[in-house]
């Protein structure tokens, strides 16, 4: 297969706050990180909607404070919750975008786009954020894209999962495999330093991202990459930070200037934006400003923040990293000292605490920078894409072993949750056990699927459940068999069949009460494109004005010329200077106004000027 005409797969890291795209490339052997239109290698995972067009990344982002309640961010923090999730009503504070519930308590995100209200979900949003970095593979590529590993972060459970699947198959992508993000950057550490190495390491990966955190603790024996045990918050990061500091600003300004602007979203975005970067400023530098010009009304902010003050706020946020980090090498039964490698990934793993606190837990040992925080997801996951795709001779020939983050059951007698599938157990797994009827409802069994490490089913996460029937009537204690299987992806399915009825049930989790149904997810593919043509739409009236608008600059330009020479015709010069006035006119009530008919005037413009004046 040549390179022009070769199905290309590619990696993407749909991070919190930045995504990244990566591919293969054969001819080099090695990954490609592809840059932006803009020429970043990073993209703001950020849409935003206007009177006229949505907005994805970059363009997003720059426009956020000025369009603060229709700018959406932080989608990854939603995406497979529930509303009514206390860790979202703790988010709703924070954020300047409206978020309300659906009947099934689903957070959906309100906008207003072209002046209608919209309520969108967390897996669109996301959509249009993967649709983003196809689009930027494509345009690099110079060929369509269709298949992608898309990484998620070890710690999401079966529903994040699902719902990261979901918003893939709505960007019309082929979703290879969904790896775990540290598991990803592992990939990309082994093959870009460790590709020599002989004999066994261990490698202990700290991934401290915008929104969320892993650790992943990983064993590299020759091509074999096998995960020992993992462990993690998706809810944590960069993001948690900037909170911190943007409430101990909200709070300085209102002693100061007794204004509080806690409800104020347009100022919130502005010193959002102010606060995280003063946080990587902090990274190098012992203090730093932050100054905002007229934060409330007329008034201006103007203070300072040093890098023990930004630790002090957040000492208790990285002591939970440091616990984190403890339990995954607890779980895995190895010691401090067998770790080889501590390799860091993502934005916040910048932070200088963050790395003196992992530097004294692993007793002083050096940890690994060589490898780009913020690349390393993609890379790994363009890796596996490649090893998934035909046709590719050169790429490294590698096994991945990764593991389940969450204990998986279902309720027995007495709430009491029966694990089915223990945590850190190596994934694909299939694994069957026989259970017996309740006296106490003998004709049909529910079987409720939890995931979670309490001992108490309820007080974990309910993923689904389902109902066998069809059991003779009034005999308790029939056996049925109960049989859990986890995909490469980490997602489950749960089958029950009755061993004397042989009548057989089966779900793969879908998280009923949040997930979205085939129907809604096919809506979601027709809308999709529906704002893809939309856009399409709106590029090409903005096209067309612009040339409208170049062409009578050129006009002015070229009256210029002729006046200084003293040679414009009195009536020749009026007919321009109305033509020009008409076009004023026209631009000015552009939102009224058709392509065509700024097309069809630049044409009319054109016959009437050019017999007149030379436009060069
Ligand atoms: P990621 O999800 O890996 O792209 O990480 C993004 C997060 O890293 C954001 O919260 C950034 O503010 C944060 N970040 C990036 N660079 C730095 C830095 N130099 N110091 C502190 N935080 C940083």
């Amino acid at each position: 297969m040549t390179e022009q005409n070769k199905e290309w797969a590619v990696g993407i890291d749909l991070g919190t706050t930045y995504s990244c795209v990566a591919v293969w490339q054969e001819q080099h052997c090695r990954v490609e990180i592809i840059h932006n239109d803009q020429g970043n290698r990073t993209t703001p995972s950020c849409v935003a909607f206007t009177d006229n067009q949505r907005l994805i990344g970059n363009a997003a982002k720059n426009q956020a404070a000025t369009n603060p309640t229709n700018t959406v961010f932080d989608v990854k923090r939603l995406i497979g919750r529930r509303y009514s999730d206390p860790v979202i009503q703790n988010d709703l504070r924070l954020w300047p975008f409206k978020v309300v519930a659906s009947t099934d308590d689903k957070p959906m995100i309100v906008v207003s786009y072209k002046g209608q209200e919209k309520h969108i979900s967390a897996e669109e949003i996301s959509s249009m954020i993967l649709i983003k970095m196809r689009e930027i593979a494509e345009a690099y590529l110079e060929s369509p894209v269709m298949n992608a590993v898309v990484t998620v972060p070890a710690y999401f459970n079966d529903s994040q999962r699902q719902a990261t699947k979901d918003a893939a198959i709505i960007a019309g992508l082929n979703v290879m495999r969904i790896i775990n993000e540290p598991t990803a950057a592992a990939l990309a550490y082994g093959i870009d330093k460790r590709a020599n190495c002989v004999g066994e390491r261990n490698i202990f990966v700290f991934d401290l991202g915008g929104g969320t955190f892993d650790v992943s603790l990983l064993t590299i024996k020759g091509d074999v990459y096998e995960v020992k045990a993992t462990a993690g918050d998706t809810h944590l990061g960069g993001e948690d930070l900037d909170n911190r500091m943007v409430n101990y600003f909200v709070e300085e300004f209102k002693r100061k200037t007794k204004v509080d602007i806690s409800g104020n979203p347009r100022a919130l975005r502005r010193l959002r934006t102010a606060c995280e970067r003063a946080k990587r400023t902090l990274s190098y530098a012992v203090d730093t400003i932050i100054e905002v010009d007229a934060l409330s009304g007329s008034i201006d902010f103007c203070s300072s923040i040093t890098r023990a003050r930004f630790e002090e706020l957040n000492m208790d946020l990285f002591r939970k990293c440091m616990e984190t980090v403890d339990s995954c090498l607890v779980d895995s039964k190895m010691d401090k000292s067998d770790i080889h490698d501590i390799v860091l990934v993502g934005g916040s793993s910048r932070i200088p605490k963050v790395q003196q606190l992992l530097q004294d837990f692993f007793k002083g040992k050096d940890l690994c920078k060589s490898i780009n925080p913020d690349e390393a997801v993609a890379y790994g996951a363009a890796v596996q894409a490649a090893l998934l795709s035909k046709g590719n001779k050169y790429v490294p020939n590698l096994v991945l072993l990764d593991v389940t983050p969450l204990s998986l059951g279902i309720s027995v007698k007495g709430d009491l949750m029966s694990v089915m599938i223990p945590r850190n157990t190596t994934i694909p797994i299939k694994k069957e056990k026989v259970y017996y009827t309740r006296n106490d409802n003998p004709t049909s069994v529910l079987i409720e699927v939890y995931e979670g490490e309490r001992a108490r089913a309820s007080d974990n996460n309910l993923l689904g459940f389902f109902n066998l029937s069809g059991f003779p009537d009034a005999t308790c204690g029939q056996p049925l068999d109960v049989c859990f299987s986890i995909d490469e992806n980490g997602i489950l399915s749960v089958s029950a069949e009755g061993k004397t009825n042989g009548n057989r049930n089966e779900i793969t989790i879908t998280n009923d009460k949040g997930r979205l149904s085939n129907q809604q997810i096919m809506r979601m593919i027709q809308e999709a494109e529906i704002y893809k043509a939309e856009d399409l739409k709106y590029q090409k009236k903005v096209k067309a004005m612009n040339a409208l608008d170049d062409y009578v600059y050129r006009i002015k330009n070229a009256i210029e010329d002729i006046d200084n020479a003293q040679k414009f015709h009195p009536q020749d010069k009026m007919k321009v200077i109305l033509a020009i006035a008409k076009v004023r006119n026209l631009l000015d009530a552009s939102q009224q106004t058709g392509t065509e008919v700024f097309e069809d005037y630049l044409n009319e413009l054109k016959s009437l000027i050019e017999p007149v004046v030379r436009i060069s």
